[in-house]
């Protein structure tokens, strides 16, 4: 494990695995089976969801400047262009679960309206909004474990779409979030344990009824290429905002990780479509780099954050996972540049940071990847990458895409106490990290 790691000192992991040349086309996970799920199912989401009216069924976030931001984290010239991805403003979820959730509840819909002889190929998705398919989609329970945002995002989508819906939670999962389900008429089921233990009881319970189908965050290729689809809509923004990506233009994404399978997955879509021009950093807590751990021990076996003696304990709820995604470390070993780690206080501060500067409020999960150009830039390990990689002359070119991934359902009560520990810590001037 690299020096400090276990001291819970935040750092840049550089992976002696990432291989420029990784080609993302090499598996047959295909990002455009999620695109064209979402597009002819849009109609349907525009029609279920109030709040997808407005785009006419079309799930996206803005990718939104932040100026100000730069200036106060990193002031000076030279450092490219920053973005902060606004999945926390994501429709009906309030966060980048959106998008693998939207497209695993759309895939099971399809898949039992067919069986059922209510769809084929080329119907119109309305159909699955017509009493006839959402009397048989009642009929059907979709089960998930999660430590809260995947359970709100299933549970909700699932229930807008007629389905019971069942959450696994840790206890110690946020008591807003269960709240927040059991209002919406989801049961919240409690177990004792992390987040691994409410996957597991989640799926064992699952297993002997039919009626009962498990969304595995652990497992879910559904769910993955769900997120793989956001590539395609951040390239039409990037256009849109005049940013290339080309040997020139290098384009720099930092994603808060807790499984694996949201950052994965839109690095994954982000590789195929862009190749070594854009470069993937993971953001995670000191105490729960489960992806920065299963790549530095290899893939072979699973190996936890648990295994070399960390707990586990973070207020980034959404990044509490000891064990990564069995499914997804594999397929990082070489298209993932790297892991920085940050600790509760740091994110906070940032959080807050984001806020004053740019009007954005996010969830502490989501501020995990807001030290990532400063890391790049600033660090010793930063610039090694870059040398390596022969960016160092051309970073005024670059763009950073900071991937914010909740924060829109939090209540305002919670907010509050969260603001009053990040201003604190700014003004404490007690951060750490680049
Ligand atoms: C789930 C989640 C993540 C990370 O996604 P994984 O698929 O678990 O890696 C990051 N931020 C927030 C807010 C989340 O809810």
């Amino acid at each position: 494990m690299p020096a400090g790691l276990l001291e819970r000192q935040p750092l840049l992991w550089l992976n002696p695995g990432y291989a420029e040349s990784a080609d993302a086309h090499a598996s047959a996970l295909d990002p455009a089976r999620a695109e064209a799920r979402y597009a002819r199912c849009a109609n349907l989401l525009a029609q279920v969801f109030p709040q997808l009216a407005a785009s006419h069924g079309r799930l996206a976030s803005p990718l939104q400047p932040i100026p100000a931001f730069r200036r106060a984290l990193w002031p000076r010239p030279g450092a490219g262009a920053w973005f902060v991805k606004r999945d926390d403003a994501l429709p009906v979820a309030g966060s980048v679960k959106a998008r693998g959730g939207f497209h695993e509840v759309l895939a099971r819909a399809e898949r039992i309206a067919t069986e059922n002889g209510l769809l084929d190929g080329s119907s119109d998705r309305r159909v699955l909004a017509e009493p006839a398919a959402r009397s048989l989609l009642a009929r059907y329970t979709l089960a998930v474990g999660s430590t809260g945002n995947l359970g709100l995002a299933i549970g909700l989508i699932a229930k807008g779409l007629g389905f019971r819906a069942v959450v696994h939670m840790s206890a110690d999962a946020k008591a807003w979030k269960k709240q927040r389900l059991r209002d919406r008429g989801i049961e919240v089921v409690e177990h004792a344990g992390d987040y691994a233990a409410a996957v597991a009881a989640g799926r064992a319970l699952a297993a002997s009824d039919p009626y009962v189908q498990f969304v595995d965050d652990e497992r879910s290729e559904d769910l993955f290429l769900g997120y793989a689809a956001a590539a395609a809509e951040l390239a039409e923004q990037l256009t849109v905002q005049g940013r290339s990506v080309d040997a020139r233009h290098p384009l720099f994404v930092y994603l808060p990780c807790g499984v694996g399978g949201a950052p994965g997955g839109i690095l994954y879509g982000l590789k195929r479509r862009f190749g070594a021009h854009v470069h993937g950093f993971f953001a995670e807590p000191v105490a729960a780099p489960c992806m920065l751990v299963q790549l530095a021990a290899g893939c072979a076996r699973p190996v936890s954050v648990y295994d070399v003696g960390l707990d586990n304990r973070t207020e980034a709820d959404g990044l509490a996972v000891g064990l990564a995604s069995p499914l997804v470390a594999p397929m990082m070993a070489a298209l993932l540049s790297g892991v920085f780690t940050g600790e509760d206080d740091t994110l906070l501060a940032d959080a807050w940071r984001l806020e004053e500067c740019e009007g954005a409020y996010v969830e502490p999960s989501a501020a995990a990847g807001l030290r990532g150009p400063a890391w790049l830039l600033g660090s010793a390990a930063g610039a090694e990458y870059l040398r390596r990689h022969h960016l160092a002359s051309g970073m005024g070119d670059a763009t950073h895409v900071i991937w914010s991934t909740g924060g829109s359902l939090v209540p305002e009560a919670i907010r509050q106490g969260l603001r009053a520990r990040g201003q604190a810590s700014v003004e404490r001037g007690d951060e750490t990290g680049s």
